[in-house]
């Protein structure tokens, strides 16, 4: 039913280089694709969110790149000529802030977890960038990263024109720098929730165990309308989606474990499961029962 609402509520607004969906009356998405980044989809494999406010927007991940930031930015403006105050960054994956650099020029205020400004600080983000510039060549030539202007890690409540905007950490999960925010019964909630679309558990600061009952805390919020970093906006119904992947492979990982299987002889295994349609299935899946496998030895 909220489904129908969705397509009710979406009337694609004319841009030049993004499409911007408009998802109420005061959001407004730019929808990536799915699949890795590639010269093809120059990097647009993400989705980023405008808020208005009285005062100006407020935008929700930045995209892959300056370049692409900007496109979203003027997509944003033919909307509303208002500035930019405030860009939320979700999480440290590159594809949610490498566009940060167009923000700044923009003048806005980045927020971020404070543990994504440790990420900078300590030099990873730059080694994650070169890396990501060797494994996706004619993509990220044109980001220049920088360090959030705020930090958050406790919930924090910032007032713009009427809106109130909630900022929850919700750490460590798919990262160690998730912030779910909170509009009203919006939730923007990253990749921590996503619809048919394998999510990514690989991260080296991943918990998945953690990462479940954040789960069942976005459940009891009871948001209307969940809009993640991929994919369509949705409803409740996608944090069961989740939860259910993510149990899967972790106790199929664990069962086999026990029974004294390799790492290679329970890749294989699991090589086809009931998620195998899912976007994201061919890049991501494997990846997942590998960092499984050596989560499940070290988790408290
Ligand atoms: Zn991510």
């Amino acid at each position: 039913m909220l489904k129908l609402t969705f397509i009710l509520l979406f009337s694609a607004v004319l841009s030049f280089g993004i499409d911007l969906i408009k998802v109420t009356d005061s959001i407004y998405m730019a929808k990536g694709e799915y699949g890795l980044p590639s010269e093809e989809n120059r990097g647009f494999v993400s989705n980023s969110y405008g808020v208005l406010t009285r005062e100006g927007w407020i935008v929700i991940d930045t995209l892959s790149t300056p370049e692409l930031a900007r496109e979203f930015m003027e997509g944003l403006k033919r909307i509303k000529e208002a500035p930019v105050l405030y860009v939320i960054i979700t999480h440290y994956h590159m594809d949610h802030w490498f566009g940060i650099s167009a923000y700044k020029e923009a003048g806005a205020k980045v927020i971020a977890h404070r543990n994504l400004r440790e990420f900078y600080e300590d030099g990873s983000a730059d080694m994650v960038l070169e890396a990501v510039k060797k494994a996706f060549p004619g993509v990220f030539e044109g980001v220049e990263l920088s360090p959030p202007d705020i930090v958050v890690d406790s919930p924090v409540k910032l007032r713009v024109g009427r809106k109130v905007i909630e900022i929850i950490p919700m750490t460590p999960a798919h990262t160690n720098t998730d912030l779910v925010i909170r509009i009203g019964s919006v939730l923007f909630v990253g990749d921590l929730v996503s619809y048919k679309r394998i999510p990514f558990l690989g991260d080296r600061n991943v918990s998945t165990k953690r990462w479940l009952k954040v789960l069942d805390r976005i459940k009891e919020m009871k948001p209307g309308l969940l809009l993640g970093g991929h994919g369509d906006p949705m409803d409740l119904e996608a944090v069961d989606w989740t939860k259910s992947y993510i149990t899967y492979v972790r106790e199929n990982v664990r069962r086999m474990k026990e029974e004294g299987l390799f790492v290679d002889e329970i890749k294989e295994a699991l090589r086809d499961t009931p998620f195998k349609d899912s976007y994201m299935y061919q890049e991501f899946h494997m990846r997942n029962v590998y960092s499984i496998f050596n989560e499940l030895d070290t988790e408290l």
